[in-house]
């Protein structure tokens, strides 16, 4: 999967972008259920948004991109006028919830992989990352501390 539109694209900067009214808006049409659909590709999300009146057709909406930032477009009035809709953050957010339900199933295969491996390698393992990186060292001196307190 194209990660870069996700790398950027995080809950906090999108606010900061649209502003919190517009964001706010976003979240209602997400927590709606109104996104019909979300796809990205190539630095790119495209998506529909259900529109809350029963005669207009789902707004078509696309987010991509550029070197000056994020670019969008929404065939919404808003939209229509060049400025980031609710729509465009509706389908952000939706997005946003596929990576991390990806990312969880993604773990719960790797908890139960783990299983197999025996707990020298593992340990093997870590100590590598801890060598990469203090922050994984000091994560397992404290559940090594943990460990010896409880016994
Ligand atoms: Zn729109």
């Amino acid at each position: 999967m194209e990660r870069g539109i996700a790398n950027i694209l995080h809950r906090d900067t999108i606010a900061v972008i649209v502003g919190s009214q517009t964001f706010e808006r976003g979240e209602k049409v997400f927590a709606q259920k109104r996104v019909a659909s979300v796809e990205a590709t190539r630095g790119e999300l495209r998506g529909r948004v259900i529109a809350a009146e029963r005669d207009r057709k789902p707004y078509v909406v696309r987010l991509w991109m550029r070197e000056e930032g994020l670019a969008y477009e929404c065939t919404c009035p808003v939209g229509l006028t060049r400025q980031f809709c609710k729509h465009t953050v509706a389908i952000a957010l939706a997005h946003l919830e596929n990576e991390r339900q990806e990312a969880e199933r993604g773990l719960a295969v790797l908890r139960e992989a783990m299983f197999t491996v025996k707990p020298e390698a593992l340990i093997e393992r870590l100590l590598v990352l801890a060598r990469r990186a203090p922050e994984w060292a000091d994560e397992l001196k404290r559940v090594c501390l943990d460990a010896l307190s409880t016994q």
